[in-house]
């Protein structure tokens, strides 16, 4: 016949069941509500690493954190989720994109998440700011002067972020890149660059204003507000990229 178990070992045992349940809970919950505890525990990590690169060159951040120098940026430990209209785009929008993006993942460490194609059509509140609802996924679209009026006169796109605030700290969250239709890079080609080159250095431009670069005076960067010729991200545009990888996990 079977000794009844000791009320120690029981409640040994009740206890062991619930430091378990509570690190399952910790370890797996999903949602955000314990990402403070996971931060705590040192479980929370960003999804990739920014490149390594020598803090050289000219960079400006878009936004800076309330009364600081770090700049607004993603979340590291988040992948950032984006859609594609690839209505008014070249055939291989959604490879052009995806293929930018992996370049600027690359120096960034941040993560991109391809959600498929979407109708949703772009909307801007102002030049950096896209007038989306904060948990609207980033939406890369083609468009012309009429429908986006920031794409008036020489503009060729648009690119930027939507933040949001939590415990004085801000983090960007929604976020879109506009092309314009009217492909310049016909014309670029009439001046002897490569279509396919001036499509792809339009969009890395853009996607540096996403992930929350500003424009710079240097012409040696692709940050540069009108460019002369650089098709890829430069010293400078590195060292901001790989410092907006490095922002804070929330
Ligand atoms: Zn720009």
């Amino acid at each position: 016949m079977a000794r009844p178990m000791s009320e120690r070992w029981r409640s040994g045992l009740v206890l062991l069941l619930s430091v378990a349940l509570f690190a399952g809970i910790v370890l797996f919950a999903p949602g955000s509500n314990l990402s403070a505890v996971r931060r705590l525990l040192g479980l929370q990590s960003p999804l990739g690493n920014p490149a390594e690169v020598p803090d050289e060159g000219t960079y400006a951040f878009l936004a800076t954190q309330p009364g600081g120098d770090d700049p607004v940026a993603w979340d590291p430990c988040r992948e950032i989720r984006y859609e594609v209209n690839p209505d008014g785009g070249p055939d291989d929008a959604v490879e052009l994109v995806a293929d930018a993006l992996a370049d600027a993942s690359e120096i960034s460490g941040l993560q991109f998440d391809y959600l498929g194609e979407t109708d949703r059509r772009p909307v801007w509140e102002s030049r950096f700011v896209p007038g989306f609802g904060r948990a609207e996924p980033v939406l890369f679209s083609w468009a012309d002067e009429d429908e986006v009026a920031e794409l008036d006169g020489d503009v060729v796109g648009l690119g930027g972020a939507g933040a949001i605030e939590e415990g004085g700290w801000s983090r960007y969250v929604t976020g879109a890149v506009t092309l314009d239709t009217d492909d310049r890079a016909e014309l670029a080609a009439a001046r002897g660059l490569d279509p396919e080159t001036v499509r792809r250095a339009t969009l890395l431009h853009e996607i540096g204003h996403l992930l929350g670069l500003d424009h710079v005076d240097s012409p040696y960067e692709l940050m540069q507000p009108h460019n002369s010729g650089i098709t890829d991200y430069a010293a400078g545009d590195q060292a901001g990229l790989a410092a907006l990888g490095s922002g804070r996990c929330s």
